[in-house]
């Protein structure tokens, strides 16, 4: 709706420019996302408004769309596939919450849930869900294998960090909101250089 409407004022008023909101918006990410039948819909729903909120403040777009409503004339942007499963397939460490492959074009982010079900009362699992999500989000979007001394992206978090958490207080490293939009920008760069490639073909 927004679209066509802001399609139709740039026609009416004769001004071939991009509309301001579209543009101070910033970067927008399409997370597409598929869980299994066994985690709650509810827990889904309010972690990925929490994930959506948290990266909101470093000044990105984030949007969760189910894969089965997926769009093939995807707006511009950068897209990532998350799935939050139950188990950890062998061999991934005890420890690991989630997985995400900073590498891959596909941005592709497994969560197991199993891992964060624990958590209680069943409000801090979804709060912990959406931190955990958060987190792998973030390595897919910077790109990169590294971790940050504080916040968000610390490689464990400790009992002062699970306790912002649940008070949903968790902040980004100062480090971290530049590397993200670096990232995300290297992705845009080699999206385009990946279609461009297609249309010589
Ligand atoms: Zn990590």
């Amino acid at each position: 709706m927004t679209k066509s409407a802001m399609l139709m004022v740039t026609v009416m008023s004769g001004m071939g420019i991009i509309p301001l909101s579209a543009k101070d918006a910033g970067p927008t990410v399409t997370v597409y996302l598929d869980y299994d039948a066994r985690v709650p819909a509810t827990s889904v729903f309010r972690a990925t408004r929490q994930a959506s909120r948290t990266f909101a403040k470093t000044g990105v777009n984030v949007k969760f769309q189910n894969t089965r409503n997926r769009q093939s004339d995807a707006q511009p942007g950068v897209d990532l596939n998350l799935f939050i499963g139950m188990d950890a397939p062998a061999g991934i460490a005890s420890a690991a919450l989630a997985l995400a492959h900073p590498y891959r074009q596909d941005g592709r982010i497994e969560v197991f849930f199993s891992r964060i079900q624990g958590y209680k009362p069943v409000e801090c699992r979804d709060v912990v869900l959406a931190y955990v999500i958060t987190h792998e989000i973030t390595h897919a979007l910077q790109g990169i294998n590294r971790h940050a001394p504080t916040g968000v992206m610390k490689e464990n978090w400790s009992r002062e960090d699970l306790k912002k958490i649940q008070a949903d207080k968790l902040e980004f490293d100062p480090s971290d909101a530049g590397l993200i939009h670096d990232g995300i920008e290297r992705r845009m760069n080699t999206l385009q250089i990946s279609k461009a490639d297609k249309m010589v073909r």
